[in-house]
């Protein structure tokens, strides 16, 4: 995963000529006080980079241009201290490749009631030259984030610090390479889609590979690193001896050891196997694969590149925050009027990272794949806020698409041999499931503890993707109409 802070957001403010140098230098003042006190914030991970005033539509121009060839900055913030005419800004938004957010701010928190004359009033008027750089922004139709409040407001801040994390899922994105283990889950629809127009659309691209090329990376792994990544499970989590001595624990090391090495060679960031092409693997990667995942590689089983690749924007928006996120499926109900649950997990595929307490390393038999009983990590999920998420190909455009729900705690089930999740949809499981299946959701998520849904809509408005929400507002009536009106918009707008 990146580190924090490696990055950098642009802070941006339009002016003009009209109000003089004086003027000019009190708008270059505030503006670089807003932007130290965002570089400040902790809530925000990367740096946020102050840019002299901008008075002249070359200006401008040149400041876009330098943005969209600058490798460090992901976005630029824009703020309009006094009028800037929005005409002067056509040519640079015009080829602007980089996300933006519009800061509709305000140096003084308080109108000064004793002292406002008209000077003050001609230095403080974000309110009416936001409005007209607003006006330019949409009469383009261009994709940004809008967010209202004075520079030290906590939900203002709030808000920046999670399009920021989106910039930096984008940027991350826009580098991501997927490995992929063999295809597609035979006959599976939702998982496959169309690689160009994920590419075009998503930045990342997928690369298909034989399981041969991969299972010769995991014979050449030596006993010595199987022995030593052993050593690392004793310490990590919980298992008994017989477990630890098994040749069972010392097969998913080696394949552990191969998957990382092949995926580090080629410099991936997320990667999918299937059960249906496992020739010469002795296991389908269960711990292999949970553990990848904590080490923040995106995951998909079944060939599903999509999630593979949501898994890992969704990891790094969550980069340093408290929880975890996770490769997921929607697994069985419980369908009790007193309280409708879902229960999520996978075969074996489900991060650590959501996990509460220690793991236990287990091995059980599997009996789907044909193949050796695999070892995996099992546990279960901390309580709290989460979301499900889905990207699904609709033939003409992507849909992502995002379930608030609550994970809730759960009863033992001691003969469940997997990790696993067990949450309450919102606005309830009738009506979210419904809303999910109606909008074509898929069964395999991107689950998380860590971020809620604005990151997901901020990173959709980037890549310029379809995004609904199902939250605890939702109405099935209304969700029905918002997605055939979509149907109408994507196709005027792609
Ligand atoms: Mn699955």
């Amino acid at each position: 995963m990146d580190k924090i802070k490696t990055q950098e957001v642009w802070f941006v403010t339009g002016t003009q000529h009209l109000y003089g140098p004086e003027t000019l230098k009190q708008v270059a003042a505030d503006s670089s006080k807003i932007a130290s006190a965002l570089d400040k914030s902790p809530k925000i991970s990367q740096k946020v980079v102050f840019k002299p005033i901008l008075t002249t539509p070359d200006s401008i121009t040149e400041l876009c241009t330098e943005a969209n060839n600058s490798k460090n900055c992901i976005g630029i913030i824009t703020w309009m201290h006094t009028f800037s005419p929005a005409k002067m800004w056509i040519r640079g938004l015009s080829i602007l490749n980089k996300p933006f957010l519009h800061f509709h701010t305000q140096l003084n928190r308080d109108i000064p009631w004793e002292t406002i004359d008209m000077n003050f009033m001609n230095l403080n008027q974000s309110a009416h030259g936001d409005r007209e750089f607003g006006f330019i922004g949409t009469r383009m139709r261009l994709n940004r984030k809008v967010v209202v409040g004075h520079y030290q407001d906590t939900e203002a801040i709030d808000r920046i610090a999670v399009w920021v994390r989106a910039a930096s899922a984008w940027n991350d994105a826009l580098n991501m390479k997927i490995a992929r283990f063999g295809d597609n889950m035979r006959d599976v629809a939702v998982t496959e889609g169309n690689k160009v127009s994920a590419q075009m659309k998503m930045g990342y691209s997928v690369y298909g590979y034989g399981v041969g090329d991969l299972v010769k990376m995991v014979n050449e792994v030596t006993p010595a690193a199987i022995k030593k990544l052993l050593a690392e499970y004793g310490a990590e989590y919980k298992l008994t001896k017989a477990v630890a001595a098994s040749d069972t624990l010392k097969e998913a090391a080696r394949i552990e050891l191969g998957m990382e090495g092949f995926l580090k060679a080629g410099n991936f960031k997320a990667f999918t196997t299937t059960f249906e092409d496992l020739h010469g693997l002795k296991q389908l990667p269960g711990l292999a694969v949970q553990r990848l995942m904590a080490k923040g590689y995106g995951f998909g089983a079944e060939g599903d590149w999509k999630t593979a690749a949501l898994v890992r924007s969704m990891k790094v928006m969550a980069a340093g925050l408290k929880g975890g996120t996770s490769f997921m499926e929607d697994y069985t109900y419980h369908l009790d009027p007193k309280g409708m649950r879902v229960l999520g997990a996978h075969m074996l595929e489900v991060c650590p990272s959501i996990a509460l307490g220690k793991p236990t390393v287990e091995v059980h038999q599997l009996g789907i794949g044909g193949k050796e009983d695999p070892a995996r990590l099992v546990f279960k999920t901390a309580t709290g806020d989460a979301i499900n998420v889905s990207v699904i190909d609709l033939g003409n455009r992507f849909r992502m698409i995002v379930n608030e729900v609550e994970v809730v705690k759960c009863p033992d089930m001691p003969n469940l041999p997997v990790a696993s999740v067990l949450w309450k949809p919102q606005p309830d499981l009738k009506v979210g499931a419904a809303a999910w299946i109606l909008a074509g959701g898929a069964h395999h998520t991107g689950f998380s503890t860590s971020i809620d849904a604005e990151y997901l809509e901020d990173f959709a408005g980037m890549m310029g993707v379809e995004y609904v929400l199902i939250d605890e507002k939702c109405d099935l009536t209304e969700f029905k109409k918002e997605l055939r009106w979509n149907e109408i918009s994507y196709h005027i707008w792609l």
